[in-house]
């Protein structure tokens, strides 16, 4: 199966969005309207965490956003800069400070957060010399569907998508819309427009129906490759993965066995490592395995992007941990 995202010598994966701290606190129940213990903060956002885990794993890697000049704007730039990560096209707001979520973890197990990302750093870059230089040179674009609410990354996105394809860069986008980020018309057309030209998508759950427009998991698949998707990773938590191709080729990658402290970022994990190890040329089986082992790992740490894993602390995950069957 070859593989139909750009090699990793075209130039870095670039992801454009929000970049966040997050707090998390460290009791289940009705906080936050009662005080509750917390820690952090921890670098976050899905589009850094899931560059972070491309970085890590050994993948040419970059990113695009704002943070604030204070701690945790520092926080995020030293994380992904010792991951590897070219930070050259993050910007300093002076006036704004770092965006945060804070996270609590409700009894019944879901998670509720509290958001600063509209009015913060996060929301406050743009089309910059330094952008359109890194776009001009890079291999492959990955979209995080959370990143459609902040308006300066939609137009970033929107002018990156042509240019990277143009050089023959590739594109992938995870739906990742989560209840409490409302989208509107133009978002939800630029989402539609956006998954129709991916060529790898990362759905997990009930979002691969909702990015192909139909009912049921079979239907979904086949629309997607109709619009011209060519791979589809299909993420179910500790129920594993799947893979699809347009060739009716399917693969299904079992979860390992952990132990889940924190599952925030594993889906961010997941689809950094998939995609990495397809950029830098592993079979979509092989791929799976490091993908499924980072999902995996990075939920058995507290904090978004604490537990993704280089290729080395991968290897040996892999090789001590069982997998369900
Ligand atoms: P996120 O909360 O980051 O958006 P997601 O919903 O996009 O997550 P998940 O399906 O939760 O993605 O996780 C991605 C992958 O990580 C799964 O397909 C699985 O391989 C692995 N994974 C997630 N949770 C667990 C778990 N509890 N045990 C084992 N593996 C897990
Ligand atoms: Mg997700």
């Amino acid at each position: 199966m070859t593989s139909a995202l750009a090699p990793d010598q075209l130039g870095p994966t670039v992801c454009v969005g929000e970049i966040l701290v997050e707090i998390v606190a460290t009791t289940v129940g009705d906080g936050f309207v009662e005080a509750q213990p917390l820690i952090g903060p921890f670098p976050s956002g899905a589009p850094a965490i899931f560059i972070s885990q491309c970085g890590r794993l050994g993948g040419s890697a970059a990113m695009i956003g704002a943070v604030g000049a204070d701690d945790f704007g520092r926080v995020n730039i030293e994380r992904l800069k010792r991951d590897g990560v070219d930070i050259s096209a993050i910007s300093i707001d002076p006036d704004y400070p770092t965006g945060s979520a804070f996270v609590r973890y409700r009894g019944d197990g879901s998670r509720d957060f509290v958001y600063n990302i509209a009015k913060s750093a996060a929301a406050r870059f743009g089309w910059s010399e330094g952008v359109r230089d890194l776009i001009g040179r890079s291999g492959h674009l990955h979209v995080m569907g959370s990143a459609l609410s902040v308006p300066s990354a939609c137009e970033v996105i929107d002018k990156a998508v042509d240019i990277v394809k143009a050089r023959g860069g590739t594109l992938s986008v995870d739906p990742n819309i989560r209840k409490e980020l409302k989208l509107d018309e133009d978002t939800e057309r630029r989402f539609a427009r956006l998954v129709a030209a991916a060529d790898l998508l990362l759905p997990s759950g009930e979002e691969l129906e909702r990015a192909a427009g139909v009912e049921g998991e079979a239907n979904a698949i086949r629309r997607l490759f109709d619009m011209g998707v060519k791979e589809i990773v299909l993420k179910r938590g500790a129920d594993g993965a799947t893979y699809f191709n347009c060739k009716s080729e399917r693969i299904d990658a079992p979860a390992f066995i952990v132990k889940e402290i924190d599952p925030t970022g594993a889906g961010d994990c997941f689809g950094g490592a998939y995609l990495t190890c397809r950029r830098l040329g592993m079979s979509a089986e092989d791929a799976l395995t490091y993908a499924a082992a980072a999902g995996a790992r990075n939920v058995t740490v507290v904090g978004p992007m604490e537990g993704a894993g280089t290729r080395a602390e991968l290897d040996a995950f892999i090789a001590t941990t069982a997998r369900h069957s």
